[in-house]
């Protein structure tokens, strides 16, 4: 699943490619899509921002009016310079616009809505939203006050990756940024002290703004226990372990010796 710097990624790319840029088309190839009229909508209008809030990713036009998507599982965005071969069947795009220069499509995208500024606002999905991992300054009370509001006997590891405590963060980033905080993921929720949390959290921040910037070691090839389960640690040698987790049984990785 794409996680926070993934979706952050993408809105650089697409914003690069569709702010101040004359958008020539928008399709909406999917027959879900076929009533609601967005290439009609959104005609003559110019794209003010593309950003990105935890996995939710905005392009916002202007005139108040806002495309939402979120990617869940399989997604993809992909900017292509006009005449390139897409990397994906052109029957998985949701959505295609084209300016002079590029193809921007969104591919198997489940959720994708046209949405005012006002109900983008009030919408009560998107306000639920905790802190976003990758802001620029970290909201850190407010993350802090939600973990407390939060259920005491739940592991620390499931409550990180719920977007309603901290948005953009996933399996992939809690088990890794734990790893690095000395945490286990298991630990519940009224033993993990406000220090710890941030200490997860900032390594979290850490090795996200370092992906987003494009460094491959941290985007997955220097993984220290995510899907290394069965490994040695690289730190003490010991087992790494994995188990599913919480009520989506999202798989957490561990070193039982170095996370306490
Ligand atoms: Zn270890």
């Amino acid at each position: 699943m794409p996680e926070g710097d993934a979706i952050h990624a993408a809105a650089r790319r697409v914003g690069a490619a569709l702010v101040g840029q004359p958008i020539e088309s928008i399709e909406t190839p999917q027959p879900r899509h076929a009533r609601d009229r967005w290439p009609e909508r959104l005609a003559g209008r110019g794209v003010r921002a593309v950003d990105a809030r935890g996995k939710h990713l905005f392009v916002r036009f202007d005139g108040e009016l806002t495309l939402h998507s979120h990617l869940r599982m399989g997604g993809r965005w992909g900017v292509f310079r006009r005449g390139e071969r897409w990397r994906r069947s052109a029957r998985r795009a949701w959505l295609i616009l084209r300016t002079p220069e590029h193809d921007v499509v969104q591919f198997d995208g489940p959720v994708l809505e046209l949405m005012t500024e006002g109900r983008n606002r009030f919408d009560r999905r998107l306000a639920r939203l905790g802190p976003d991992v990758l802001a620029d300054e970290l909201d850190e009370s407010g993350f802090l006050r939600r973990l407390r509001e939060d259920d005491p006997a739940r592991g620390i590891g499931e409550a990180l990756i719920d977007q309603r405590n901290l948005a953009g963060i996933g399996n992939k980033w809690k088990s890794e940024a734990s790893f690095l905080a000395g945490v286990s993921p298991w630990r519940r929720l009224s033993d993990v002290s406000e220090e710890e949390a941030l200490r997860i959290v900032g390594e979290a921040r850490r090795l996200m703004k370092a992906s987003l910037d494009g460094d491959r070691a941290d985007r997955g090839h220097g993984r220290r226990v995510f899907e290394r389960a069965g490994l040695p640690c690289p730190r003490c040698g010991t087992i790494v372990r994995a188990r599913g987790q919480g009520d989506d049984n999202r798989t957490t990785y561990w070193c039982p010796a170095c996370q306490s």
